[in-house]
């Protein structure tokens, strides 16, 4: 599933694609994309829009119109978005929706499992919609260990299962949680309340440099996840303990276990994360 990095990168790809340019046309095959709205409706009310940014928030890609309306994207599992110059690559059974430009080229969104969402937002509707679901970014200098200590105190639940919510961390998922738990050497199991100064502090950094670390490497392709340009990812080969079972630890030779945490799969070093 595309996390943070794996949507930044789309992101940044498709930047110069996208802004300053006019959705001549669109085409939305699936009617699981835009639920509860008709396909049609949706693809109608896009044409004659034109892009002035485009953002991302959590998991979310926000591409913000001139006229103040959003177009508010969630891969979930399996989506993707590429930019297509070439029309010999035209043909995808997965291509759930086309955005013909007004410079001629295509932007598609590609779903296989199809539990990806297009949701269209009048003006004023984004941030009290993402306000409900999602929390801060974690790369923002809002977040600091002092204000998440505060959200921290108290919670029993496992470590892992906090840095997977939402709305502590924004775009932080399965694989970038199993990483920074690493780089912040902190076992998954424990009870995120307990977590000292020090702690919060290392878990802190430990996210951000897990999730630099896949902006750079422009994401992990497990399977079906690319880059607009339809370049797989290079964080896959990166991960110092997500997929790693029984493999030895990079800092200390320990062999890495699997157990289950928040409900996920999740890999750890019992040698050096405590
Ligand atoms: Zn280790």
């Amino acid at each position: 599933m595309p996390e943070l990095p794996e949507v930044e990168t789309i992101r940044a790809g498709l930047e110069p694609v996208l802004v300053g340019r006019t959705f001549e046309h669109v085409e939305i095959a699936d009617p699981r994309l835009t639920r509860p709205y008709e396909p049609r409706e949706v693809a109608a009310e896009l044409v004659g829009e034109k892009v002035e940014a485009l953002e991302r928030r959590g998991k979310y890609l926000v591409v913000r119109f001139e006229s103040g309306r959003v177009l508010l994207i969630h891969l979930r599992m399996t989506g993707s978005l590429q930019h297509l110059r070439d029309e010999s690559a035209s043909e995808d059974p997965y291509r759930r929706a086309v955005v013909r430009l007004d410079n001629g080229s295509d932007v598609a969104y590609r779903d296989v499992r199809r539990f990806g969402t297009w949701l269209l937002l009048e003006p004023g509707e984004l941030e009290p919609y993402l306000a409900e679901r999602i929390g801060g970014e974690p790369l923002s200098r809002a977040l600091t260990s002092r204000s998440l200590r505060e959200r921290l105190a108290r919670r029993r639940a496992p470590l892992k299962a906090v840095v997977l919510d939402q709305r502590v961390f924004a775009g932080v998922g399965n694989i970038y949680a199993d990483e920074a738990l690493w780089w912040a050497r902190l076992h998954p199991l424990r009870p995120a309340g307990d977590l000292g100064p020090d702690e919060v502090q290392a878990l802190v950094r430990g996210i951000r440099r897990a999730l630099r670390l896949g902006i750079e490497r422009q994401g992990a392709t497990l399977r079906d996840y690319r880059g607009a340009d339809g370049a797989e990812g290079g964080m896959q080969n990166e991960f110092r303990v997500y997929g790693r079972e029984d493999e030895p630890c990079p800092r200390c030779g320990t062999p890495i276990e699997k157990t289950r945490a928040g409900g996920r799969g999740t890999w750890y070093c019992p040698g050096c994360q405590r």
